[in-house]
């Protein structure tokens, strides 16, 4: 209680219950127990060193004020050529490309922009943990439609995608590939997700923050690139994942111009703009993304296999990630029913945190699910292992 005013402050509902989270208690366990943490998806490897030298010159450059608020042209143009070379999707850089600060910003405008109080948005289940509190934020309900767990990957069921589409759903929030389940959409299924936004008018929101990270053959599939979708889609990604500098939180949005104007018109007032010298020196580096990638994609896909083969010599039935940071474990067979339950035992048993995967889930699913990151130094993640086969032994 406020003894001065008498009223303790009281949030407002839109916030509230937002303010703890799983992985605030799961890193804290991390701290306290000196577990080694595979919770949080915060990458260990290195930058293009080029891209750290071009910053700090930028900085010592002086170009420190503020950029245009849609972002300094030379990235935007960068942006649009990425878009055109690697997917063969046009945007003009001065009106369909807008800078943001991080893709979580991009998210947040866009359902600002986009939902009205009442509206639905949906996404799949369980999803990245920033969907549920946008909508909310925005005043609209996240549905989430569970991805199905088939033989050692997630399905979509167009059934459910169809069953929840309401007249009130304005957005479905599409992220591939997949933060948590490393799952990367099908053609076939980008095909079912462009029909039905097709029949009921639906925007699209895509987070494509993984576009690089897909260690399957088949290359990532923006759904803008699907006939007709171009025009009814946001396509949003970052460079924080691209290349390990999340901190930097340099964003973006492509989309046909009245969409991007709409975001701009919410993002405006949420940053105006932020991280000048980054965005000239990612202008740079997004040119030459696919050498770069290729590399960092070759040290993920490998640091994948060690978790998946560790964790099954653990006990546990890891899931395929086909992309991503993030390996799927059921934990039935370690003898738990309940994720969250196995996460707070975890740093005591063995020294590692996990986090449960029903922290992303808004509707029903599996309580068994967890989810461990492989975005460590290979050092870490050998160390994890070795802690993990203690659960076996
Ligand atoms: C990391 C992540 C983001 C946040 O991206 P920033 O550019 O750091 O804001 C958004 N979506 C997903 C699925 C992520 O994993």
């Amino acid at each position: 209680m406020d003894t001065v005013s008498g009223t303790a402050p009281r949030p407002a509902a839109r916030v509230r219950g937002m303010a703890t989270s799983i992985f605030t208690e799961m890193t804290e366990l991390a701290r306290a127990t000196g577990a080694v943490n595979l919770g949080q998806g915060v990458p260990e490897l290195a930058s293009p060193p080029a891209l750290l030298r071009d910053v700090a010159d930028a900085v010592l450059a002086g170009h420190n004020q503020y950029p245009p608020a849609v972002g300094l042209p030379a990235l935007r143009e960068a942006v649009a050529a990425h878009q055109r070379r690697l997917y063969g999707l046009a945007y003009d850089p001065a009106a369909e490309v807008l800078v943001t600060t991080g893709a979580t910003e991009a998210l947040a405008a866009a359902l600002l922009a986009l939902c009205d109080p009442g509206d639905e948005v949906v996404a799949f289940d369980p999803c990245y943990d920033a969907y549920a509190a946008d909508a909310r934020l925005a005043g609209a309900t996240l549905v989430g439609v569970p991805l199905v767990p088939d033989g050692d990957g997630f399905a979509l069921d167009a059934d459910a995608l169809r069953a929840a589409v309401t007249p009130r759903t304005r957005v479905l929030l599409l992220n591939t590939p997949h933060n948590p389940t490393g799952k990367v959409f099908t053609r076939a299924e980008l095909a079912a997700v462009a029909e039905v936004s097709a029949e009921h008018g639906l925007t699209v929101v895509t987070d494509e923050v993984y576009e690089h990270l897909v260690y399957a053959d088949e290359p990532h599939l923006p759904i803008a690139a699907l006939p007709g979708m171009r025009q009814r889609t946001l396509v949003v990604s970052s460079a924080g994942k691209t290349f390990n500098t999340t901190g930097w939180k340099v964003g973006w949005v492509c989309g046909p111009a009245p969409l991007v104007t709409a975001v701009n018109a919410a993002k405006q007032f949420l940053t105006y703009a932020s991280g000048t010298p980054y965005q000239a020196a990612l202008a740079r580096a997004l040119d030459g993304v696919e050498q770069w990638a290729a590399g960092l994609r070759a040290e993920l896909r490998a640091n994948r296999d060690v978790l998946t083969e560790g964790l099954r010599a653990a006990g546990l039935r890891p899931f395929r990630a086909d992309a991503g940071y993030f390996v799927q474990a059921d934990v039935r067979p370690a003898g738990y029913h309940d994720g969250t339950a196995f996460c707070r035992d975890l740093p005591g048993r063995v020294g590692v945190v996990a986090i449960p995967t029903a922290a992303f889930r808004t509707a029903q699913g599996p309580d068994w699910l967890v989810r461990f990151s492989f975005c460590k130094r290979p050092e870490a993640l050998a160390d994890a292992v070795e802690r993990l086969a203690r659960l076996a032994g």
